[in-house]
């Protein structure tokens, strides 16, 4: 691929992003601008749950906090084609399977020797012709999942240091044909020259999966920093619920300010950010969002 290095955000329209979203996507933004890479913003929106009107308030309050990219947002709904296309390309190698378990199929199933827990049981794995067929004929629409050779894979984290964690069989295309996250994810950094993954570290144990992908299909590994989220006073995910979070409620230099402190910066500009940046001297632990009561 010919792209020059990027980052990137790649928020999710399902919700306005609260003060912990954008402290992450300037802190993408902090990674790529330092390491003399592009900027870009993704809107993920591949699942129903997700809005054009919300992403447009996405972009906006990311514009509104002075973040800027270096291309118009790729909509991922916009070329589902892509996803699919390397569906079929694992197919054509012998790398997938269909999968007819439902959620509680799987939730019951024993699990199968080897496989660490949370992972998918193997059920449909091994499938012969005939149960394929039985399922078939019985109306539930399958998933394809990938296929794969190991239980666990290897990144390496700027700030968490090398991460090993579960490779199963996970899901590429949902059952409704729909293009799973983690295959998203995989094909669009590569796609966009993003080799530089910077998000919340809820994600991190998604990324040996999206990494062992990544392999499979030829790209390179991106280097990867999983970033503390945003809590509330309870220690649980910041969320609507918690009072005034989002951009607009806050304010977009209010939240500037508060996400600069948060970050030890005594600037509360992007550009004063940036001349101090050093991820080393990142807090490693999760800001604790204070909340008027
Ligand atoms: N769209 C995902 C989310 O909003 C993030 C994907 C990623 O950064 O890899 O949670």
């Amino acid at each position: 691929m010919s792209h020059s290095p990027a980052g990137r955000f790649a928020p999710s329209p399902s919700a306005d992003l609260h003060i912990g979203n954008v402290r992450t996507a300037v802190l993408a933004w902090l990674f790529a601008r330092s390491t003399g890479r592009r900027f870009l913003v993704r809107v993920e929106d591949l699942d129903d749950r997700t809005f054009p009107d919300v992403a447009q308030r996405q972009l906006d309050d990311l514009a509104a906090v002075g973040l800027t990219w270096d291309e118009p947002p790729e909509y991922q709904a916009s070329h589902e084609g892509r996803y699919l296309a390397v569906v079929d390309e694992l197919t054509a190698r012998g790398l997938t399977f269909e999968c007819f378990c439902s959620r509680k199929d799987i939730l019951q199933a024993p699990r199968a020797p080897h496989a660490p827990e949370g992972a998918y049981p193997g059920t449909c794995r091994n499938l012969s012709d005939d149960e394929r067929a039985e399922r078939r004929a019985a109306g539930r629409p399958p998933a394809i999942r990938l296929r794969s050779d190991t239980y666990e894979y290897t990144v390496i984290d700027l700030l968490h240091g090398p991460y090993t964690g579960v490779v199963d069989d996970f899901v590429l295309r949902r059952g409704d044909n729909v293009p799973a996250y983690n295959l998203a994810v995989v094909v669009d950094d590569a796609a966009q020259g993003i080799d530089q993954v910077v998000r919340g570290d809820d994600l991190l144990p998604s990324s040996p999966r999206q990494a062992y992908l990544a392999a499979l299909l030829g790209y390179s590994q991106p280097v990867y920093a999983h970033v503390p989220l945003v809590l509330n006073a309870e220690g649980k995910r910041l969320a609507k619920r918690d009072g005034a979070v989002t951009v607009s409620e806050i304010g977009a230099e209010s939240a500037m300010a508060q996400i600069a402190a948060s970050l030890g910066y005594a600037a509360t500009t992007l550009d004063g950010m940036l001349a101090q940046f050093d991820p080393q001297r990142l807090p490693r632990e999760p800001w604790i969002f204070p909340q008027l009561s």
